[in-house]
């Protein structure tokens, strides 16, 4: 299954995106991740996108496509893959649809207010080290800026300050909103209420996976 999360920036998609990959075994393929490692290591495409990053606008699309074209590739990904972050427009649902038709998809959109993804954005910290995700009011780590898990150093994301969180924000409304309406056609559309825990919305989400994991074997079946 090909499972994407919609949902702008801050409404959770990474952190549920890795209680998928557990929970499932499908690998979850972050296109803000692979971009930060690229210009982490100097790649030539992380040279390319890092100024549109900083500024909180979108990669170039060939960029973003060439990276998720050769994640997808790989054999852990046989089976499915969680997308986090893409796609982030139409251009780019259009390309995944060339690249890979095989598997049956789901669109998850986390919904929460525009105060509450505002809020959540500047108390976000992320681990230098291995990505877990924490949040100073509501996921705090429990010894200050260290992370829980591999105890590597916290950092707050550069594009989580305010003038670029607005920016984000703007640009997800012109570019990624439209993607609701594409796959609503496409009859694969969930909305899930992001304003709930962390634990609640992954078990709203289970509800709905568990689901299409068995309508899409009753179908295989009739096949
Ligand atoms: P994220 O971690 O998903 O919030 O992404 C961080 C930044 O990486 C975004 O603000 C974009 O600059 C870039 N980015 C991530 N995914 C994409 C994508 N699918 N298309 C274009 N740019 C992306």
């Amino acid at each position: 299954m090909r499972i994407i999360l919609l949902g702008p920036p801050g409404s959770g998609k990474g952190t549920q995106g890795s209680l998928i990959e557990q929970g499932y075994s499908f690998p979850k393929i972050s296109t803000g991740d692979l971009l930060r490692q690229a210009v982490q290591n100097g790649t030539p495409l992380g040279i390319k996108a890092e100024a549109s990053m900083k500024r909180g606008e979108l990669a170039s699309d060939e960029i973003v496509i060439q990276m998720v074209a050769e994640r997808i590739a790989a054999e852990d990904c046989r089976k499915g893959y969680v997308l986090d972050g893409f796609p982030r427009n139409i251009n780019q649902a259009q390309r995944l649809e060339e690249l890979e038709n095989q598997h049956p998809e789901v669109a998850l959109d986390i919904r929460l207010s525009e105060d509450a993804l505002v809020q959540r954005l500047s108390f976000r910290r992320i681990c230098s080290q291995c990505g877990n995700i924490f949040n100073l009011s509501e996921k705090a780590p429990d010894r200050p800026n260290v992370c829980d898990t591999c105890q590597g150093g916290l950092v707050q994301r550069p594009d989580d300050q305010p003038d670029v969180i607005r920016e984000r924000l703007r640009v997800y409304r012109k570019e990624t909103e439209p993607l609701v309406d594409y796959y609503k056609r496409r009859d694969v559309y969930y909305r899930i209420d992001g304003e709930k825990t962390i634990d609640a919305v992954f078990q709203d989400m289970r509800l709905i996976l568990d689901a299409e994991i068995v309508r899409n074997k009753q179908a295989e079946a009739v096949r």
